[in-house]
């Protein structure tokens, strides 16, 4: 439920109404906006009487919301959110947001390599993972802790906050320094990770999943959110269809979809949505294009010898060269606003 409040409200009479709500075990998100102060009700709220809150002196109007996600909605919350990284820099608002670097990290002079190289070329942050979902158990499954060590590394050298994926909740003190943490498309519905995701303070940035809507992506942000952690990252990274040519198909529709439904900032990664290098740079243009507040793009020395993903990554000379178009399209859609 949306109560919108009268202008002229003073913060008491606010905060009254708000401990009288939460009295009923309903829970209360407050969003001051420049022209309007709207209070979302969280909870069973059938068991109110909207009539009775209609009349109160301070309501100008109350709407119930059939969503079944609250905090993620835009209803709640009118103005886009703007996701702070460690006081370094930020994911919506003015910013758009470029987190670049390997699949995975594979040595120290790898990491710091592309670290500097995608520095250079204007990313905002510095992706790596440490911790990798593969398909197969046979497969190169990351070099976990020292990974982000070697990550740690690199961010103290160039300063780029860092972006790593994590796969289970009792590797958290490992990620005590790290700016965002990435739950992957294979646990956007590991409800329990979530909610441990709840309970920090650090922006999460949240995969879309291999087969999964937008409403369920949305309702895995609400999982955090109802822990209390508001600090979440949109990712729209293709979903799986009956296409082969492409690893997965991108829905770039999820995007200005996703600015419809949530105040939550959305980004794209065009390289595990198309799976081929030579796709990743019109992904790239067509995610900006579409209003994405930033794109996550897989960087690698030497594609040709990395140990994952290698045929959708882009060589840091390829990757400067995406990041000099996708300029153009950020200030040719800020000339259409
Ligand atoms: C990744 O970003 O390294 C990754 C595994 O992506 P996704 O979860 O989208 O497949
Ligand atoms: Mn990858």
């Amino acid at each position: 439920m949306i109560v919108v409040v009268k202008n002229g409200t003073t913060e008491r009479q606010i905060e009254n109404f708000c401990d009288w709500i939460r009295s009923q075990g309903i829970g209360t998100h407050l969003f001051h906006g420049d022209f309007q102060t709207v209070i979302g009700l969280i909870g069973d709220t059938m068991k109110l009487d909207e009539e009775m809150i209609h009349g109160l002196d301070i309501v100008e109007s109350v709407k119930r919301i059939s969503d079944p996600f609250k905090s993620a909605n835009r209803k709640f919350h009118p103005d886009d959110s703007v996701i702070d990284i460690s006081g370094k820099t930020t994911v919506g608002g003015d910013i758009f947001a470029v987190m670049a670097g390997p699949c995975s990290i594979e040595s120290e002079e790898q990491i710091l390599e592309v670290a500097r190289a995608v520095k250079a070329s204007g990313a905002t942050m510095l992706r790596g993972g440490a911790f990798k979902p593969r398909t197969s158990p046979y497969d190169f499954q990351g070099l976990r802790a020292d990974g982000i060590e070697l990550l740690l590394e690199a961010k103290k050298e160039t300063g780029l906050p860092i972006v790593t994926e994590i796969m289970s909740a009792t590797h958290l003190p490992l990620f005590e320094d790290v700016d965002v943490i990435q739950v992957g498309a294979r646990n956007m519905q590991n409800f329990e990770l979530l909610k441990e995701l709840g309970k920090t303070r650090k922006p999460i940035l949240l995969k879309r999943g291999l087969a999964n809507t937008l409403k369920e992506l949305l309702m895995s942000a609400e999982y955090i959110m109802a822990g209390g952690n508001e600090n979440i990252i949109l990712c729209e990274r293709g979903v799986r269809t009956f296409e082969t040519y492409t690893r997965n198909t991108l829905d770039i529709s999820a995007v200005p979809m996703l600015h419809e439904l949530s105040h939550l900032p959305v980004i794209v990664d065009p390289s595990h949505a198309t799976g081929v290098s030579r796709l990743v740079k019109p992904m790239a243009l067509a995610a900006a294009a579409a209003g994405a507040n930033g794109l996550m793009i897989e960087v690698h020395n030497n594609p040709k010898a990395a140990l994952c993903d290698g045929p959708q990554s882009l060589t840091p000379e390829q990757f400067d060269d995406v990041m000099k178009s996708v300029s153009c399209i950020i200030d040719a859609v800020k000339a259409t606003k």
